[in-house]
């Protein structure tokens, strides 16, 4: 494994990571674009953490941004593995906790482009997007495994649990499926790190929930960070 780069939405997710690395920024390597770049060395090998930037001094979530960074990194960065590594929500249904650390399991969906039933367009909505196949990754590291699931809003509407539900969906977030797009496109491999802020089917406001859980997740999230990448480099 030679080169591996992070990809973040946002950046108080990627900062304890950053920090832990020493990571410096880039400056001004994607310009005019906002995703911002960090570099640094892990066991004597590069490592890259993008972050998808920020507009109006807020972070660009969403699959348009992580659309545009994931495209930018595998042109130039040209990473031999994508890591998205963010926060989620999930089901305490399935069995999931907040602080939960996950990997991405089987492929990666969209929950919330219903485009059509047949000849296809199902498919092609959902997306179905490969992934890396980490059990035996989660296995020795600890980690639970899920499917990715992702749509373009924080809350949670009818026809996306629906689907979720239907695409037994373990971690909805808002990056992964765009991501895992872009990725399949350039035939690299995908690993996505899920740290969970908050429980879809909780009865919490997800956006309170959220807020509250993310410092601790983003903590969770580095150590994991730092766990797969020793496992990928040893
Ligand atoms: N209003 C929020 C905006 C964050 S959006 C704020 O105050 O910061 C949530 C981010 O975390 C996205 O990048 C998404 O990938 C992830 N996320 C965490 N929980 C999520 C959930 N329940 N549904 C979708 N995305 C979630």
């Amino acid at each position: 494994m030679k080169k591996i780069c992070f990809l973040f939405a946002m950046h108080a997710e990627a900062a304890p990571l950053i920090e832990k690395f020493d990571l410096k920024e880039e400056k001004g390597f994607f310009a005019p674009l906002p995703p911002v770049l960090y570099k640094g060395e892990h066991n004597g090998k590069e490592i890259f953490v993008v972050l998808n930037g920020q507009q109006n001094g807020l972070d660009l979530v969403g699959c348009e941004p992580a659309t545009l960074t994931a495209q930018l990194v595998l042109s130039t960065i040209r990473p031999d593995l994508l890591i998205n590594a963010g926060t989620c929500g999930a089901f305490k249904s399935k069995g999931s906790a907040i602080g939960d650390v996950y990997l991405s399991d089987k492929n990666i969906c969209f929950h919330d482009r219903r485009v059509g039933d047949n000849g296809g367009w199902y498919e092609m909505g959902v997306g179905f997007y490969p992934c890396m196949d980490a059990t035996e990754m989660a296995d020795e590291l600890g980690f639970k495994l899920g499917r990715c699931t992702t749509g373009s809003s924080l809350d949670m509407a009818a026809e996306d649990l629906a689907m979720i539900t239907k695409n037994e969906g373990m971690l909805k977030d808002m990056e992964a499926a765009a991501i895992a797009w872009v990725a399949q496109l350039h035939n690299t491999p995908l690993l996505c790190i899920k740290s969970v802020t908050d429980l879809c089917d909780g009865g919490r406001a997800t956006e309170e929930e959220f807020r509250e859980n993310l410092s601790m997740a983003a903590q969770k999230l580095k150590e994991a960070c730092f766990k797969v990448l020793d496992y990928l480099l040893k």
